[in-house]
C-alpha cells in the first residue's frame, strides 16, 4: 500500500540520481566539521561512493529508502500500479547495490550504508553521533544503519 502521497512521490523520483541531496550535505557536514577528510562520488570505485574517506579505507553511501529499498523501512514503499515494472526497477537497483558492496568489500574498503530515515532524528549529530567511532575503529567492516523495524522510524 502507499503511505506517500503524490507530491511525496514526485519529490522522491526528482531525487533519483540526484547529487548533494539534503541528507548527504548533513553527513558530509557533520564528519567535516569533525575533522575527518573525504572525497565524494569517486567515480573509479564501484557504486561511485557519495563519500570516500581514503585514511580509513571506508566508503560511505547515504541511501534513499524508497529507491534503494530499505529493509523493514516505512518508506521502502510500493506503488500500487505498475507492480511489476516496479518489482524489476527495484530488484536491478537491489541486486546493482549488493555488487557494489561485494566488489568494494573484496578491493578491502569498509562499506557503511546510512539511509536517509536515520537522518530524519534532529539534530542530526546526535542521530550521527556513533558514526566517528565506527570510522575509527578498523574491525567496522560493514555497517548497516539504521536498522528499521517496518512502523517505528
Ligand atoms: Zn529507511
Amino acid at each position: 500500500m502507499d503511505v506517500v502521497d503524490k507530491q511525496t512521490r514526485s519529490r522522491m523520483m526528482a531525487g533519483i540520481g540526484s547529487k548533494d541531496t539534503k541528507p548527504e550535505l548533513a553527513v558530509r557536514r557533520y564528519l567535516h566539521r569533525l575533522g575527518f577528510r573525504f572525497r565524494l562520488h569517486v567515480s573509479k570505485l564501484p557504486g561511485k561512493p557519495d563519500l570516500v574517506l581514503s585514511k580509513y579505507r571506508a566508503v560511505i553511501f547515504v541511501q534513499g529508502c524508497f529507491w534503494h529499498r530499505h529493509a523493514n523501512c516505512r518508506y521502502a514503499t510500493t506503488p500500487s500500479s505498475n507492480v511489476t515494472k516496479w518489482a524489476e526497477k527495484f530488484g536491478a537497483n537491489m541486486a546493482r547495490d549488493a555488487r557494489n558492496t561485494a566488489a568494494l568489500r573484496d578491493a578491502g574498503w569498509r562499506v557503511f550504508l546510512i539511509w536517509e530515515c536515520g537522518l530524519r532524528r534532529k539534530p542530526v549529530e546526535k542521530a550521527l553521533e556513533w558514526l566517528p567511532g565506527a570510522l575509527l575503529n578498523r574491525r567496522r567492516y560493514f555497517v548497516n544503519w539504521p536498522l528499521a523495524t517496518r512502523g517505528k522510524t
